[in-house]
């Protein structure tokens, strides 16, 4: 979708800090981290909502979670982690391209929750 910025940093239009890449997802930092580490899963295909992805798209992104997360906690030893995907403007949803939020959690200090 040529509108897209997620569709733009998969093409490499816009620069991202990559942490992983396979043949269906990309996952990379989110550029307003809410937490040291804060990281963003998505899927190459262009898809707006959980809703839109089948079964197989959402099990090929879903699959990797494990991956990203404990190398999130390798590198940055957080004491929790939370998992979290906005579908819609009113739940929060402000990047069109659906994406799996990975914000580790660091007791008081994290500004968060
Ligand atoms: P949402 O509010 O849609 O669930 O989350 C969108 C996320 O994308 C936000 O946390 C925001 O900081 C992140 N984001 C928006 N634009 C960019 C960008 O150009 N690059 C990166 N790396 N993250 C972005
Ligand atoms: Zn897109």
């Amino acid at each position: 979708m040529t509108n897209c910025i997620f569709c733009k940093i998969i093409a490499g239009e816009i620069p991202s800090v990559k942490i992983y890449e396979d043949e269906h997802v990309f996952a990379f930092m989110d550029i307003m981290p809410l937490s040291k580490g804060h990281t963003l899963l998505i899927p190459k295909t262009h898809r707006e909502f959980v809703y839109d992805m089948t079964p197989e798209e959402a099990a090929n992104l879903f699959s990797v979670a494990p991956k990203i997360a404990k190398a999130i906690n390798e590198t940055f030893q957080p004491e929790g982690m939370n998992l979290l995907n906005n579908n819609g403007a009113k739940a929060g949803q402000s990047v069109f391209h659906f994406h799996l939020h990975f914000i580790p959690r660091y007791g008081q200090s994290d500004g968060f929750g």
